[in-house]
């Protein structure tokens, strides 16, 4: 039994919602009870195969880039394919389009391609992992005969900047109305339990772990009156959230704007706001856009993003984008846009005729993906290792593609290949490439993250504090919230606190001090590093010091766990602290994404920015390049 220094039991020891597949074969804590579990639930999920064995969003415990799907991986990172490996399965399949990555990217490319030349044309999707969707990843718990759903990556169409017409076509053919996306919402919940969201300022740095609740809801002087602060730090943070003077006084706009740039928004609150470093901690976990934190985000971004500290130096900045009304949100977040796909593809995996609101329930069978009745084939545990053109080096004839799959090299041929897969890995995937391609591709490092999903008995504890989401910016999940659920597609949202409930916790592993970059490459190690038991045993800690002084027994109210790791995360965007100056042609991942023979990169790092636009027209670009190239477009 585990228990806190103060004898409490968390609960290590208890069976709970996790199933840990290994060469797949079930293991790990919980399986018995688990079974009895998914036999329980099993009717939820209509007509489908739909216990962890057959249906992959039940397998729960270490899901996102679990261990079996990250190790070759990490092995062809490291240089391990560096010649074509020899083949133990050669598979003798020709196909039109090799597609490699079955995120939204890969997905859409091979919809974008039967779209273009038909639906007769030949297309096998190769994916490491045992689902499709790449990082729109979906939890499923079966608890007491009832199915909880969330996300365990990409969580909704959302955007700071415009979806593309191809990409807004892509959606509404998907059957997707994003104007009817407050329907959906099921919001109400927290203002009819008044719920608020809450601040956790633990020991560690704050010197006293309490809950203060009703951040940015609460004056802000109120709010830093209960929290447990310096004098100090209190009269700083009061400060610099009420009206500001310039703190840059004396400086033309334009040198302003220009040292904001080249200044981090920490060093702006220490060194131009004179705020007391005492007050930092307060601004952990907090950052910019794709997880820049305090000491990474520039400052003039921070700035433009109406960051406290900024509104006495007279900028001014353009209006930002905003495409409010362009969001839509599934309870299994871009999940179901990825099943959507999948119907257009294999319909035989996903029968019926499917649209927004039937595919949340919709039953899928995942033995009939790679069917080879179907044009399209998509093959998952298939680690593609490398890529090689045939044929004359002047006028190859197609591409040949190996990848690992139940330990076992195979080969398939692609007339044309689309590598939808992450940048970094291209250069060891394909190192023929002209060297400066490679060095570009190389250049970004991908940001790490965690999403975990813990399904509890009962939300109750949140109620009796009257929070629906804590940050904590100190602690090991500075981001924690109870998922409310949308209601679309038949499926049901959260009533009352008596009830089960998703809490979503959210971790971007970073090291502060270092250049962004090498933060986000400790943060990958630091998720690659860590077992299920290190992830559960912060969520039991956290939970337990959060929602103490209520009920809460972490040991009997946490039923289930889904940690979903991402050390490949979100695509690096530039920025003007880490990256240099260059006119946008020049920019790596522009360099980076070129056509090569017949090989061409999608991918949302192909586009620099981590968003579902990115992943559809990087994939529509790279469909369009091999299109022109063969003289069809
Ligand atoms: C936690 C998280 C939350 C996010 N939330 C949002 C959001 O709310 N809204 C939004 O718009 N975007 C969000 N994003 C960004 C997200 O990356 C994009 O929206 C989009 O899903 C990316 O799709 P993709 O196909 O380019 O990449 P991926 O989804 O990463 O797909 C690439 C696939 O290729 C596979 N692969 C890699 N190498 C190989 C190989 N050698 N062989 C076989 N397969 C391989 C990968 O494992 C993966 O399955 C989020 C990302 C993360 C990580």
């Amino acid at each position: 039994m585990s228990c806190e220094p103060d004898g409490r039991d968390l609960g290590m020891n208890r069976r709970i919602l996790r199933r840990d597949f290994l060469n797949g074969v079930a293991i790990g804590v919980g399986a018995t009870a688990v079974g009895l579990q998914v036999r329980a639930g099993a009717a939820q999920v209509p007509g489908s195969g739909s216990t962890a064995e057959t249906f992959p969003p039940r397998r729960l415990g270490l899901r996102g880039e679990y261990e079996l799907a990250v190790q070759p991986l990490v092995a062809i990172e490291r240089g391990t394919y560096g010649s074509f490996p020899g083949i133990d399965v050669e598979t003798n399949e020709t196909y039109d389009l090799v597609i490699v990555g079955g995120g939204l990217s890969g997905l859409s490319a091979a919809y974008f391609w039967q779209k273009a030349l038909g639906t007769d044309q030949r297309v096998l999707v190769l994916d490491n992992h045992d689902d499709f969707g790449g990082h729109a990843k979906r939890n499923e718990f079966a608890h007491n005969g009832r199915t909880f759903i969330s996300y365990g990556g990409t969580m909704g169409i959302s955007t700071p900047y415009p979806y593309s017409y191809m990409a807004k076509s892509l959606v509404a053919e998907l059957g997707v109305d994003v104007r009817r996306n407050q329907e959906f919402l099921n919001r109400d919940l927290f203002q009819k339990f008044e719920l608020a969201p809450a601040t956790f300022f633990d020991k560690e740095h704050f010197g006293e772990d309490r809950l203060v609740v009703g951040t940015g809801r609460l004056p802000w002087p109120e709010f830093f009156a209960k929290a447990p602060l310096t004098e100090t730090a209190r009269r700083d943070l009061v400060r610099i959230y009420g009206k500001n003077p310039d703190y840059m006084a004396g400086m033309s706009i334009e040198e302003k704007t220009s040292a904001l740039a080249r200044t981090s928004y920490q060093d702006y609150l220490l060194r131009y706001a004179k705020m007391s470093s005492e007050a930092l901690p307060y601004f952990l976990g907090q950052g910019g856009r794709n997880n820049k934190r305090v000491d990474t985000t520039p400052a003039l971004e921070a700035a433009e993003r109406g960051s406290v500290g900024f509104d006495g130096l007279g900028l001014t900045f353009e209006k930002q984008f905003s495409q409010g009304s362009y969001v839509f949100h599934f309870p299994d977040g871009n999940a179901s846009i990825a099943r959507l796909l999948v119907t257009r593809l294999v319909p035989g995996a996903i029968p019926g005729k499917h649209d927004m609101s039937t595919i949340v329930q919709a039953p899928v069978f995942y033995d009939r993906l790679d069917d080879a009745a179907s044009s399209v084939r998509i093959r998952l545990d298939s680690s593609v290792v490398r890529v090689a053109h045939e044929g004359p080096a002047t006028q190859p004839t197609g591409v040949r593609v190996a990848y690992l799959r139940g330990g076992r090299m195979h080969a398939v041929r692609g007339r044309n290949v689309v590598l939808a897969c992450f940048n970094s890995i291209i250069p060891r995937l394909a190192p023929e490439l002209p060297d400066t391609q490679k060095q570009a591709l190389a250049y970004a490092v991908k940001v790490p993250m965690l999403y975990t999903n813990v399904l509890l008995r009962r939300w109750a504890p949140f109620k009796a504090l009257g929070v629906a989401s804590v940050s904590s910016p100190g602690m090991y999940y500075p981001n924690c919230s109870i998922d409310p659920g949308s209601t679309v597609g038949g499926y049901r949202g959260l009533t009352t606190p008596d009830e089960p409930a998703v809490v979503h916790m959210v971790r971007n592993p970073n090291k502060p001090g270092l250049p962004r970059k090498e933060q986000n490459r400790a943060g990958q190690q630091e998720l690659l590093s860590m077992k299920f038991s290190d992830f559960e045993l912060s969520v039991r800690r956290q939970l337990a010091r959060t929602l103490a002084g209520t009920d809460f027994d972490p040991a009997a109210d946490i039923v289930g766990i889904a940690a979903n790791r991402w050390p490949h995360g979100y695509a690096y965007t530039y920025d003007t602290l880490g990256d240099p100056d260059v006119p946008p042609e020049a920019r790596p991942h522009v360099i980076g994404r070129q056509r090569y023979g017949w090989i061409t990169i999608a991918n949302s790092d192909a586009g620099a920015g981590a968003f579902t636009n990115q992943a559809f027209d990087e994939a529509h670009r790279a469909v369009q390049e091999l299109l022109v190239a063969r003289g069809l477009a």
